[in-house]
């Protein structure tokens, strides 16, 4: 998976935005990004059970901190002082595309 060309922090409307070419971009909110960590705290990596509860991350979750892990993965601290995971492109663009069929089956 291609990098996006550009990663936006969006704080105040708590979103993250994924340009990843001219024609395409994701708009990710905060809450839902951290329920999909795959950190070993998140996710029993054996059995791949979620051991995070999605119920336990607040909506007004914050993003304090963003950065690139080489050139593969976002690695991202949240305002619950959670920074263990690490967001895969490949992981976002699965995240955008879950997004996006929820968006559709809405209409
Ligand atoms: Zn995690």
């Amino acid at each position: 998976m291609k990098a996006p060309g550009n990663v936006r922090v969006h704080r105040e409307r708590r979103v993250l935005e994924l340009v990843w070419d001219a024609a395409e971009t994701s708009l990710l909110p905060f809450q839902l990004v951290r329920q999909s960590c795959r950190c070993a705290a998140c996710v029993d990596e054996f059995t791949g059970r979620q051991i995070l509860d999605p119920a336990s991350v607040p909506e007004d979750l914050g993003l304090l901190e963003a950065g690139l892990a080489g050139n593969y993965a976002l690695r991202i601290r949240w305002s619950d002082n959670h920074d263990s995971g690490l967001f895969t492109w490949n992981h976002l663009r699965s995240i955008s595309d879950k997004v996006r069929s929820e968006d559709s089956s809405q209409k």
